[in-house]
This record gives C-alpha cells, structure tokens and sequence, in this order.
C-alpha cells in the first residue's frame, strides 16, 4: 500500500474513537436503533459538532479543524464501526459541504458551512427525477429567474432522496435554461425543505431506510440559494459525483456486514473452507478501503479526481458489499434469513436487513453498469 496515514491522522483516529464510544454516545445509539429502524442519528451528531469533530476538513473559520478529507474520511469510518449511521453525515458534510467549499461564494460558505459543521442543520440530495436517474442532463425540473424580485420560481418533482425527511436543505439540480445544450442549461440550488411549496412524501423500499419524493410547485427562493453560475451546474454536478464515488460509504457498509458475519463465524469454530473465503473477502475489503483512500488522497491533493478512478472505487466497494452479504448466507443459511439477530453483533444490525439494503447500493450514486461505462469510456480506449 503506498498510503499511509501520519502520527496526527491517526492521534485523530483515536480520538473520535474515544468520543464515538463514550457511553453518552453508545447510550444514544441505542435508543434511536430501539426508536424507528430509518434511525435519526442528528443528536449524536450533534454532540460531535460541539466538540469541533463533525467537519474536520472545513476551514476552522467555518466550524472545522483545517484537517483534510483523510480525516472526514476516518471519522466516517470510525462512526461505521463504532455502530453510529453515518449516511446522512456523509450526505451533508462530505458531499454537499464539499460541494459548497469547492463552487460557492464566500457569504455562502460564512451562511452554510458553520450550520453542517455543528450539527444544527443536514442536507439531501436532490438530483433524481421518475424520466431521469441515470442521465442527469435530461432533468426536466425547471427554475424561473424572476428577474425583478432577485429570486427563482422552482417547478419539478425529484424521486429516491435520501434521508430527507430529516434534512433541512436539498441540494437540487434543475434546468435554467433550454436555450443551451441539455449539459449547460442546468443550476444547482440549496433549497430549505420547510419552504413553502415543499411536498415530502415517502417512498417504500426494500430496505429498512425509505427513500423520499419531493415537488417543488412554485417553490421561491432567492438567488443567493444558487450555487456555482446559473447554466453551469453540470460542472459542480460533476465535481460533487467524484465526492460521491469515492467509495467511502459503500467501503464502510461492506466492511461492518463483514465484522457482523466474522465474529458470529469465529464463536462458532468455523471449519477451514469458512476461514478461507473469510480471508479472501478481508483480502477484498483491504483492496477497496485502499482504492477509497486513494480517490480520496487524490481528492485532497487536486481538488478533482479522475473519474474513472471514483467509479472504479464506487463499483468494487458496492459490489463487495453485496458478495459479502451473498457470502453470510451462504454460510449460515436460513438462519441468515431471520429478522432477530440470532447471535450477531447487536453493533452492526441483522444480516436479513443487510441482505434487502446491498442491492440498492450497487444503483444509488450511479449504477454499476454506469461506472463499468465511464471505466470503459475511459480508460480503455487506445
Ligand atoms: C438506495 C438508493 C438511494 C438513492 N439516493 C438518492 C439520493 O439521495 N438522491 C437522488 O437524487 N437520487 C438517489 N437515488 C436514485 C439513484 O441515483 C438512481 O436510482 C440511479 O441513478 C439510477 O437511475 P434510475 O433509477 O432512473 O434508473 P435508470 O437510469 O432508468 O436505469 C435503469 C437501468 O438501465 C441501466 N442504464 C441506464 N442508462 C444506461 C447506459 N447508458 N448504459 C448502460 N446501462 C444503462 C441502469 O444501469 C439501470 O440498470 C437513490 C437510489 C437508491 C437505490
């Protein structure tokens, strides 16, 4: 591995291990798991934004620690094993706070990022409508520049957000112009989901977690809510997919159902053919937190990355996720199947839930076939 984290990258390790662990903490973490299974971990975050720990690559100016996204990184990691769901921390600080350090203004960042960074306020993404998951340029929702007023007019309806219904903003994608090609005429806008206008509605999923529905009917919000230039969303759209692919989140969730499955495997004497497809998918894990960790580096260094190299990182750790899931079935048969825990770590949820949530991760961020594209597209040609 030519990766290695500092002294400092790991003292910080060790601190919000500390933190994450503390029984203020783990007592919180049971009560929401026990409370609703689409858990609300706001609190929590919450007690790590009072101590300065929830945006550690923001600039300190704006709540962070002046860290780099190595450390954002290990904090996600920690907070997957330390049993704290760390998906909508992911959502809000790691891709749409990045995504406002990298293309909004200064009074936007002095306006949003100290609210991410304490825990006060959370985020959605907005991108997805029922025509156009996939392909974003087509998207059909439109904002109207209401040029007198100094605010935009927002049409549209968005499907399979996630954790909106506890976030305050939603990232949204959406068309400003139709005089342009179909990739320049799109805006991004921070919209406050208490807006007037704002309809949330659930949409069931196989997994434990719904995912959301939102229309915007003549939702208005000023034009200070715009991030990046009117008409150059896909740029920002496309600098924020490379946040969303680096991995991380799929890495973390493979690697709790692994923890899950080998220690319910080791107290049982596992036999030698178990004890090598073990190792095997640790071999994998090693290989996807390594590829995670580069794009993020390359992230840190450079501002962008490459993006075949984020969906090569995307599409081994979700797929990872699901072989692992695969695996613990094949190991433990129906067993695997009940919804009680049946002797697995109460730490990282039942492998029944797990089973139902892998699949979605192999088509949210972009599917699989999408990154096999790119990877194809480029990198493969002569
Ligand atoms: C768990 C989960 C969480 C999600 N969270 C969010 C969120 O927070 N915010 C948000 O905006 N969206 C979210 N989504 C939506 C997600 O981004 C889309 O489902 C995804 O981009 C695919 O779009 P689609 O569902 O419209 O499928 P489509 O784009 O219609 O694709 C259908 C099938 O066709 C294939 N396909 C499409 N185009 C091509 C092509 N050019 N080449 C080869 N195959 C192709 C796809 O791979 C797929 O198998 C989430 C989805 C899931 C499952």
């Amino acid at each position: 591995m030519d990766f290695l984290f500092t002294k400092e990258q790991e003292e910080f390790r060790e601190k919000v291990i500390a933190l994450l662990n503390t029984a203020e903490i783990q007592e919180k973490r049971k009560m929401i798991k026990k409370a609703n299974l689409d858990s609300d971990p706001r609190e929590i975050y919450r007690i790590l934004g009072e101590q300065g720990l929830l945006a550690p690559n923001f600039p300190s100016e704006f709540g962070g620690l002046n860290k780099t996204l190595i450390e954002a990184a290990i904090l996600v990691e920690e907070m997957s094993n330390s049993g704290i769901p760390e998906a909508l921390h992911v959502l809000t600080s790691l891709i749409i706070g990045n995504v406002i350090l990298l293309s909004a203004t200064k009074s936007q960042k002095e306006k949003y990022l100290p609210q991410l960074a304490d825990g006060s306020k959370n985020a959605c993404i907005l991108y997805s409508e029922p025509k156009h998951g996939s392909d974003l340029s087509s998207l059909e929702s439109r904002a109207y520049n209401n040029e007198d007023l100094g605010t935009y007019s927002i049409f549209g309806r968005k499907v399979y957000s996630m954790k909106t219904h506890i976030s305050d903003y939603g990232l949204i994608a959406v068309r400003t112009s139709e005089k342009q090609s179909k990739y320049d005429g799109l805006s991004l806008f921070m919209v406050p989901l208490n807006s007037e206008g704002v309809t949330i509605s659930e949409i069931p999923s196989l997994s434990d977690e719904s995912l959301y529905e939102v229309i915007l009917d003549g939702v208005v919000v000023d034009n200070t809510c715009m991030i990046g230039k009117e008409n150059d969303g896909w740029s920002v759209i496309n600098k924020a997919l490379s946040v969303e692919r680096t991995g991380l989140d799929y890495f973390v969730r493979a690697k709790r159902w692994f923890d899950l499955i080998y220690t319910r495997e080791i107290n049982n004497i596992p036999t030698e053919s178990t004890l090598i497809e073990l190792s095997r998918l640790r071999c994998k894990l090693d290989a996807s937190r390594y590829l995670t960790y580069k794009v993020i580096n390359e992230f840190n260094r450079l501002g962008a990355v490459d993006e075949s190299l984020s969906a090569i990182s995307k599409l081994y750790a979700s797929e990872l996720a699901c072989e692992v899931v695969w695996k613990g079935h094949e190991l433990r048969g129906v067993e695997a199947c009940l919804k009680d825990n049946h002797g697995y770590s109460e730490l990282y949820g039942s492998l029944e839930s797990a089973y139902r949530e892998a699949p979605g991760l192999t088509l949210s961020a972009g599917t699989s076939e999408m990154m096999l594209e790119t990877i194809s597209k480029l990198r493969l040609t002569i």
